[in-house]
């Protein structure tokens, strides 16, 4: 054994852990499938935004702990990230903020006088975005820099790479669940369409929208538009009409987007699970003392958790140990994990 821990998937969960154990000490082996380049996290908008996720007091320290990694990756000129002015049109009055404006610095209510019709109320803030091309690349060369290996490989069982470290951490996304038998892994189906950005700067979001959730969101060079979300839906296939559909919603919403350009179509599996991320060590573990932990589920928030997820990873895989498998890892020093940058 060469490495301290393997990481099974190179998406934005397993290498944002693998980078995280790696400052942490460990010497980390990352098992995928696919190219960084080819898998879901690539597809994602990438917005910093709990998407269908339920706010417990551990999801929103996961999503916090996210957004200050990468409010301060904005600040350090990490690639592909940057800070994004966001308004969110609401089709009902609410009463109070969304349990997730604890994380955010500069979350506000529109006066009623001053939010748009046919709206009934309007939030705004500032949330990281991402463009995940280049993010994926600079956390892959981050993790392979600093002496981790990236691997092409679709194993069948977790134990096809329990030969290669003590810890095994399935970050597997939509695999994950064939992997842990966890029959609440499922597809949601997420369909956008890339038009050339005209010049827009803010994000705009009809989350509640009654013809389908609605977002724009600029990047650099081009804009995302959203979008859809199919639960149990796996055909990967973008279909004409949703993405005809996507876009009059979206210049409806956004007038300057009439004329943008079509350059893309994509869809992407979220890899959601029934009850939420699972972010444990699996009491079982693997044959022979290996520590087995997981973290996967994220659905549509893979994006918004994922630093905060690597964080209790960490911790999960140097002990000491509540489950009845693996010994404490004994790599690293510190007590807390550092920052990737
Ligand atoms: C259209 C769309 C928009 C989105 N927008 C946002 C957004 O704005 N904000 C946000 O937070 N989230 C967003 N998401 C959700 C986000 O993309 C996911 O939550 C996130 O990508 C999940 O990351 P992951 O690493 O768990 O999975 P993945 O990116 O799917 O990576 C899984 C990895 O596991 C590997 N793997 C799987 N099975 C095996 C196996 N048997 N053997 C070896 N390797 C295996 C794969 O090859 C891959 O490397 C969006 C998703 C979509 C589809």
């Amino acid at each position: 054994m060469n490495h301290d821990v393997v990481v099974v998937g190179a998406g934005i969960v397993g290498l944002t852990c693998a980078a995280r154990l790696q400052e942490a000490g460990a010497r980390v082996a990352v098992v995928t499938a696919d190219e960084p380049a080819r898998t879901v996290s690539r597809i994602a908008a990438a917005v910093w935004y709990p998407t269908h996720t339920v706010g417990d007091p551990r999801v929103l320290d996961w999503a916090r702990r996210t957004f200050d990694e990468l409010a301060a990756q904005a600040v350090h000129g990490v690639s592909g990230v940057v800070m994004r002015p966001t308004r969110m049109l609401l089709r009902a009055p609410s009463a109070r903020p969304p349990w997730w404006a604890a994380a955010v610095r500069d979350f506000r209510v529109v006066r009623p006088a001053d939010v748009p019709a046919p709206f009934a109320g309007e939030w705004r803030f500032t949330v990281p975005t991402m463009e995940m091309g280049p993010y994926l690349d600079w956390l892959v060369q981050r993790v392979t820099g600093g002496g981790g290996v990236l691997l092409r490989r679709r194993i069948d069982r977790l134990t096809d790479v329990a030969d290669l470290a003590p810890v095994v951490v399935n970050a597997a996304g939509l695999g994950a669940g064939g992997l842990a038998d966890d029959a609440g892994v499922h597809p949601v189906r997420g369909q956008v369409v890339l038009v050339s950005n005209p010049g827009l700067r803010t994000s705009v979001r009809d989350e509640d929208n009654p013809a389908g959730a609605t977002y724009v969101h600029p990047r650099s060079r081009d804009v995302v538009l959203g979008g859809t979300f199919e639960p149990g839906v796996s055909d990967v296939a973008p279909s004409a009409a949703t993405g005809q559909a996507i876009l009059a919603r979206c210049i409806a919403l956004v007038p300057e987007l009439a004329g943008a350009r079509v350059l893309e179509q994509a869809v992407g599996l979220r890899p959601a699970r029934h009850g939420g991320a699972r972010v444990a060590v699996d009491a079982a573990g693997l044959h022979g003392g290996i520590r087995l932990i997981h973290v996967y589920g994220h659905g549509g928030a893979g994006v918004t958790l994922g630093w905060g997820c690597a964080d209790e990873v960490v911790s999960l895989a140097r002990g000491p140990s509540s489950s009845r498998t693996g010994a404490a890892a004994t790599w690293g020093s510190s007590a807390a994990p550092g920052r990737a940058r």
